[in-house]
């Protein structure tokens, strides 16, 4: 079994009198940074002139231009949108990096596609904690943090596992554990995960629920309890005691069902399609749409998530949660896309 670290295991001097500087502070950003400030470290945060940048300096950060925070830091992590780092590098981060310094990001698929380029006399390392944003926060005050992976694809100081342990230390994944990986397992899984399970994979089946039943002629109400918000309650039970832990809790004609049916609906040739998916990610073909997608102006972005906005699924459910208040629904009143 692969060597899972936990905070007992993990040095912290190699960070102690270092600045970090974090760029970025969105959901990623405003964690870290909040994280590691707690756990003892010197913050300050790169941004632009905006909206995130008055929210770190009301949480109380030293807010500089990308460039001068750069330039006054030992480690700088990289957390600006994926599609956005490497002008964002080119234009201010490359030229103020100091020499021996590190440089380090919360998601690989910059490097590993070779989108930015470091010099070679900096460290250059990855923490990618395995949640939302939102959660390395959350859970990080609640004494407990997300795991982590953790891995280096520059060292030239001879410190640069270390440096990346201990900031996984510092912003609480080491309370969950953190697993040593490489820049191109952690971007090809990662991708993998979100396009064919997570995200990508979870709505389809949700909304192609939700279809075959309201398409069979039931209300629509019912759909959405049963393929959306029930959702929640059985990850819950996935995540608290995995699959037994789950099965134990529903009824056994559901157990049945499960076992009988769920192979029918996600399959052999399910699979073959999530090959394609991971092969596509491999090859560097998903890499290269998304960035064309971006160079051209988000066409095909945004034309999907307007329509996805309007999914029948989605005027339900905005109805149904506004009538259970003890759900609290980050977008009320504002619409669009969740950050996590
Ligand atoms: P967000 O979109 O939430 O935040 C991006 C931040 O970058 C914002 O503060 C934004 O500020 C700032 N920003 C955007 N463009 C610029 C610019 N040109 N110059 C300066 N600042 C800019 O990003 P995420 O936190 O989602 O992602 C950050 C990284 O973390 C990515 O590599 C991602 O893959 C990785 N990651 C994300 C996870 C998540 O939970 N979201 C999970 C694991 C890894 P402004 O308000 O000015 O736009
Ligand atoms: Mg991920
Ligand atoms: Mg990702």
């Amino acid at each position: 079994m692969a060597k899972v670290l936990y905070e007992k295991d993990i040095q912290k001097e190699v960070l102690q009198e270092k600045k970090i500087a974090v760029v970025g502070y969105g959901s990623q950003g405003h964690a870290h940074a909040q994280n590691l400030r707690d756990s003892g470290y010197d913050v300050v945060i790169g941004l632009r002139p905006g909206k995130s940048q008055e929210k770190a300096e009301q949480d109380g950060f030293e807010v500089f231009s990308v460039a001068e925070a750069v330039s006054v830091a030992d480690v700088v992590m990289v957390l600006l949108p994926d599609e956005q780092q490497q002008k964002v590098y080119y234009e201010s981060i490359q030229a103020n990096l100091k020499s021996g310094s590190a440089i380090a990001f919360a998601h690989g698929f910059n490097i590993h596609f070779s989108q930015v380029v470091p010099p070679l006399d900096v460290d250059v390392f990855l923490v990618a904690p395995k949640g939302p944003g939102h959660l390395v926060r959350r859970t990080y005050e609640e004494g407990a943090g997300v795991p982590a992976l953790y891995g280096v694809f520059q060292d030239v100081t001879g410190n640069a596992k270390e440096l990346a342990l201990a900031y996984s230390q510092g912003i609480g994944a080491a309370r969950a554990g953190v697993l040593e990986t490489s820049f191109q397992e952690e971007t090809e899984t990662d991708l993998f995960g979100e396009q064919a399970v997570l995200c990508g994979g979870v709505t389809s089946l949700i909304k192609a629920g939700f279809e075959t039943l309201t398409e069979a002629g039931y209300q629509p109400e019912v759909a959405y309890f049963e393929c959306m918000h029930e959702m929640k309650l059985i990850v819950d039970l996935l995540y608290e005691g995995g699959l037994e832990n789950m099965r134990y809790s529903i009824s056994d004609t559901a157990q049945w069902g499960d076992f009988v049916s769920g192979p029918r609906v996600v399959n052999d040739e399910t699979k073959a399609r999530m090959k394609d998916v991971l092969t596509d990610i491999q090859k560097g073909e998903f890499a290269k749409g998304w960035i064309l997608e971006n160079q051209a102006g988000r066409p095909q972005f945004n034309a999907i998530n307007a329509q996805e906005n309007k999914h029948q699924i989605e005027t339900v459910g905005r109805e149904l949660r506004d009538l259970m208040p003890f759900v609290k629904n980050p977008l009320h009143g504002k619409q669009n896309k969740q950050k996590d």
